[in-house]
C-alpha cells in the first residue's frame, strides 16, 4: 500500500513533529500530521508537485484515489504482461524546464519516436493532415471529381453566418471532404454534432489548413502557418518511455519516497475541512471504507474541481456547488486486444472516420515502444471509444465490449476477429473536461471562493478544469510548489497551452488558455 505503520503520538495542532497518530475514538480514522504538505492525486501534476517540493527539502504526501497505480491518464497499465496506455501519450513539450525534467528522471530510458497516424477509411489509410493527392487518388476519380466540384462549390457560396464546425470546415474544404475526414470522427470523440459545435474550435483546431495549404504542402512540404511556425499537427517526432508513461510516474514516485516524502495509494479525498480562510485537513477513505485525517499547512489539489467543491467541510456556499455541479467531462474507454499476429499496421494511431463502427481511434502499442508487447510474435491494439459514463457504452460488461472490439474490427477490415485471442477493458472516467458556453462562468465563480482559503493551491487538467497535457499539468503544480516554498507569488492560471508561464502581473491573461475543446453553439 505505500503506507508506514501507525506510531501512537499525539497531534499537536499546527505542528509537524512527527510520522503517524492515532485517535483513541473507537471509531478508528488515523491522523497523519507528519507532512507540511498535503496533496490530492497521483498523476502527473501531484506527482511533479510532490517531485518540487521534496526536491527542496520539503515533505509532503501524495493521496491517490487508485489502489494500484500512479500516473492517473498518464499511467501504463498491464494485462498477462502486455503493458498499455490509456490513449497514447507522447512526450512533448515546448518548454525546456518540463524536457529537463523529462531527462532528468528517466535519461536513456526515453525513446524517440517517429508518428505515423493516418485517418483509416474505406479500408484505406490517409494521411493526417491530409495530403490531397494522396486522398484524391485513394478515394478515386468519381469521388475526387465530386470532391473538386463541392470544394467549387463551397468557395462560391460559402454558409453564412459560418456558426458551426460544420460550416467552417465545409467552406474551406467542401462538404464531400468534411463528411469523409471530419464528421464522424468529431462526433464519435466529442458526442456531439458538428452542426452544433461552434465554429471558433475548428478555426483554432485545424488553424492554418485549407485545402488549398495543404495542396501546396502536398507539393512543396514544409506547412507553415502565417507566422511562420510548422503547423501544430505536423508534428511527426516525440519522446516515450521505454515501459510507456507509467515509467515516467513510477519514477518519479520512487523519487518522491527517496527524498522523504510519501505517496500513499488507496486514498481518496473525500472531504476537505476548512475554517473559510484556510483549509485544515484532506480526509481520504480506503477500499475498505477507513478514514484517514491528514493534516498540514499546505494543501494542493489535482483532484477534479467538481469532485473538490463538493468535498468541502462546511459546504461551500450554493452558488459555488452549483456551479461545480455544472462541470461536466467527456469518459474513454480502451479495449485492449491481443492479435496472434507479429505486425498488424505501421502506425502508432489511426484515427477511425469509418461511420458505422463506434470505435473512434486505435492504437498501435507495439509501435509505440517494442517492449510493451512481451511476446514478439504478437501485437496489442487499444480500441479506443469515448463516451459518457453510465450511457450504454459504459454500462456494457467487459465481456460484451471485448466482442464489440472483435467485430468492429474486422468488420473494418483491419484484423481478423480470429486473430484476437484475448483483451480487457479499462474505462476512465473524466477523461476530458468539457468546455461549454458556461464554464468559464462556473470557473470564475468557484476561483473567487476558493481564493479565500489561503494555503489551497490548484493544478493538472481536471484539478483546473483544463483540457491539457501532460506538459501544462506539470508546469501548474511546479509553479504551485514554488508558490508554498516561497519561491514567487506565480498564477498558475495562467499557464498557456505551450506551458508558457508568467509570472502575476506579467503578460496578458491566458486564463482561458489549454488545448482547445468544442463549445456547443449557443441557440440562434
Ligand atoms: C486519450 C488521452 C490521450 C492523451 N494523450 C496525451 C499525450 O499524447 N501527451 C500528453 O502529454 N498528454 C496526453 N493526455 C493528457 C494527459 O493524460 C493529462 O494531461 C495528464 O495525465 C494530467 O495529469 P493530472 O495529474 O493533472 O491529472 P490525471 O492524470 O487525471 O491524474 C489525477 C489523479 O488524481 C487521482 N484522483 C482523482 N480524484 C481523487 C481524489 N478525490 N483523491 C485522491 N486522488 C484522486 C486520480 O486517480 C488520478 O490518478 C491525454 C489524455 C487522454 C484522455
Amino acid at each position: 500500500m505505500g503506507m508506514e505503520s501507525p506510531q501512537s503520538q499525539t497531534v499537536r495542532a499546527g505542528q509537524i513533529p512527527h510520522r503517524w497518530t492515532r485517535v483513541d475514538d473507537p471509531g478508528a480514522e488515523f491522523v497523519v500530521a507528519a507532512y507540511e504538505t498535503v496533496i490530492a492525486g497521483g498523476g502527473p501534476a501531484g506527482l511533479t508537485g510532490a517531485y518540487e517540493l521534496t526536491r527542496h527539502g520539503r515533505t509532503c504526501v501524495v493521496l491517490e484515489a487508485d489502489a494500484r497505480m500512479v500516473g492517473g491518464i498518464s499511467r501504463t497499465d498491464e494485462y498477462k504482461g502486455y503493458r498499455f496506455d490509456i490513449g497514447g501519450h507522447r512526450f512533448f513539450s515546448k518548454s525546456s524546464e518540463v524536457n529537463g525534467l523529462w531527462r532528468e528522471i528517466l535519461g536513456g530510458e526515453l525513446i524517440t519516436r517517429s508518428r505515423l497516424s493516418r485517418i483509416y477509411y474505406g479500408r484505406k489509410f490517409f494521411y493526417y493532415p491530409l495530403k490531397p493527392v494522396d486522398a484524391l487518388w485513394k478515394l478515386g476519380p468519381w469521388r475526387s471529381a465530386r470532391i473538386l466540384l463541392s470544394y467549387i462549390k463551397a468557395r462560391l457560396s460559402p454558409i453564412r453566418p459560418e456558426r458551426t464546425f460544420e460550416a467552417w470546415v465545409v467552406n474551406r474544404f467542401g462538404r464531400v471532404l468534411f463528411e469523409i475526414f471530419f464528421k464522424s470522427y468529431t462526433e464519435k470523440l466529442w458526442g456531439m454534432s458538428t452542426s452544433e459545435i461552434s465554429a471558433d474550435w475548428a478555426a483554432q483546431r485545424i488553424k492554418g489548413l485549407s485545402l488549398v495549404a495543404a495542396v501546396v504542402n502536398g507539393l512543396f512540404g514544409g506547412l507553415k502557418s502565417r507566422k511562420g511556425e510548422v503547423i501544430k499537427t505536423l508534428i511527426d517526432e516525440f519522446q516515450y518511455p521505454r515501459l510507456g508513461p507509467g515509467q515516467m510516474w513510477e519514477a518519479v514516485r520512487d523519487r518522491i519516497r527517496g527524498q522523504g516524502g510519501a505517496v500513499h495509494l488507496d486514498r481518496k479525498v473525500v472531504r476537505i475541512e476548512h475554517d473559510g480562510s484556510a483549509v485544515t485537513a484532506f480526509i481520504a477513505a480506503d477500499s475498505q471504507g477507513r478514514m484517514t485525517r491528514y493534516l498540514g499547512s499546505h494543501f494542493l489539489s489535482t483532484m477534479p474541481v467538481r469532485d473538490l467543491i463538493r468535498a468541502m467541510d462546511p459546504p461551500a456556499p450554493a452558488e459555488v456547488s452549483a456551479a461545480a455541479g455544472a462541470l461536466r467531462y467527456r469518459d474513454f474507454l480502451t479495449v485492449v486486444l491481443i492479435i496472434d499476429r507479429p505486425e498488424t499496421f505501421p502506425d502508432t494511431w489511426i484515427y477511425i472516420h469509418e461511420p458505422d463502427v463506434r470505435v473512434g481511434r486505435i492504437q498501435n502499442f507495439k509501435n509505440w515502444s517494442p517492449e510493451l508487447v512481451p511476446d514478439a510474435s504478437r501485437s496489442s491494439l487499444g480500441l479506443e471509444y469515448f463516451c459518457f459514463e453510465g450511457d450504454d457504452l459504459w454500462n456494457r460488461t467487459d465481456a460484451d465490449l471485448l466482442e464489440l472490439g472483435r467485430r468492429e474490427i474486422d468488420a473494418i477490415g483491419l484484423v481478423a476477429a480470429s486473430d484476437v485471442v484475448d483483451g480487457c477493458v479499462v474505462r476512465m472516467p473524466k477523461a476530458y473536461p468539457v468546455y461549454d458556453d458556461e464554464y468559464q462562468g462556473h470557473l470564475a465563480v468557484i476561483r473567487r471562493w476558493l481564493a479565500n482559503l489561503s494555503n489551497l493551491e490548484l493544478a493538472g487538467r481536471n484539478g483546473m478544469h483544463k483540457y491539457n497535457n501532460q506538459d501544462h499539468s506539470m508546469m501548474t503544480a511546479l509553479l504551485a510548489a514554488r508558490n508554498i516554498l516561497g519561491l514567487g507569488r506565480y498564477d498558475t492560471w495562467k499557464v498557456n497551452t505551450d506551458a508558457e508561464y508568467h509570472e502575476e502581473g506579467g503578460e496578458a491573461d491566458n486564463q482561458n488558455a489549454g488545448r482547445i475543446v468544442p463549445r456547443r453553439v449557443s441557440a440562434a
